[in-house]
């Protein structure tokens, strides 16, 4: 299969090494990724300045790859429109180091490199490992090869991504596979004020994921069990069921918009 691999942590990480050499074992594979880290940008595109892309030989087995200096969807994007002069089968986003669970999801420069892929009408997969420390990459690069074989045999519905969170332990280790729904992860956000050499205060974002209890076919749950965690995502946020409610509310437009302009 034809494999673009892009992350968020940027082309020198040795998760997105260890994903794109353990994938080009079996596939075609490029990588596109951007040129330093960019976790937590969620799905930012760079209008405002162009995009330039730089080929590196940084993968060993690769058919190609370019480092780029824009956001993992920038790069997704370009891979598609520019670099590769047939469209990929799959897009992998990751190995990210530390997990993406429940509301993570939003904010991830991992999972909207996927997302991008989807979007522009691939079947997309995220992995992240969720650990900071510790880091087991060789375990999640070894399962990405069956993901990519159960992608190939199935039918992945457009628009549509796989989420995976796998646990950083030796193979040996894991406790099995779950597919999930995605959990609700709340942060003790703390904004630690310091004061600059001229005096003024600024703010460092800190702060803990709030380990609650969970449901327990959620991500969080499999995840701290020990489980690889496949939460199936879409791109449609409609929220289908609030539809008809939302319309009964009685929307009167045009009255409001007289009244306005006579006071005005
Ligand atoms: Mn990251």
């Amino acid at each position: 299969m034809r494999i673009l691999v892009s992350n968020d942590d940027g082309i020198f990480a040795p998760g997105i090494k260890a994903l794109a050499e353990s994938l080009a074992r079996e596939h075609e594979v490029y990588v596109v990724a951007p040129d330093r880290e960019r976790s937590a940008t969620g799905h930012a595109l760079t209008l405002h300045k162009p995009l330039r892309a730089e080929e590196v030989t940084l993968f060993e087995g690769v058919a190609g790859s370019w480092q780029v200096n824009g956001t993992p969807s920038d790069c997704v994007k370009l891979a598609f429109g520019a670099l590769l002069d047939t469209a990929p089968q799959l897009v992998v986003s990751g190995i990210n180091r530390g997990p993406n669970l429940g509301t993570d999801v939003i904010y991830s420069g991992t999972v909207s490199a996927a997302l991008e892929g989807a979007i522009l009408g691939a079947p997309a997969v995220a992995f992240s490992l969720a650990s900071f420390d510790d880091l087991h990459y060789a375990t999640a690069a070894h399962f990405a090869l069956e993901v990519a074989e159960k992608v190939r045999e199935q039918h992945m519905p457009s628009r549509t991504l796989l989420n995976i969170n796998v646990p950083s332990l030796a193979p040996e280790g894991l406790q099995g596979v779950r597919v999930t729904k995605l959990g609700i992860r709340k942060y003790n956000d703390v904004f630690e004020p310091r004061v600059d050499m001229r005096g003024k205060t600024y703010y460092w974002l800190a702060g803990e994921p709030d380990e609650q209890e969970e449901h327990p076919d959620t991500d969080v749950m499999a995840v701290r069990s020990g489980q690889i965690s496949i939460t199936p995502i879409h791109i449609d946020l409609t929220l289908y069921p609030l539809l008809d409610e939302v319309e009964r509310w009685g929307w009167t437009v045009q009255d409001k918009v007289v009244e306005t302009t006579r006071k005005g």
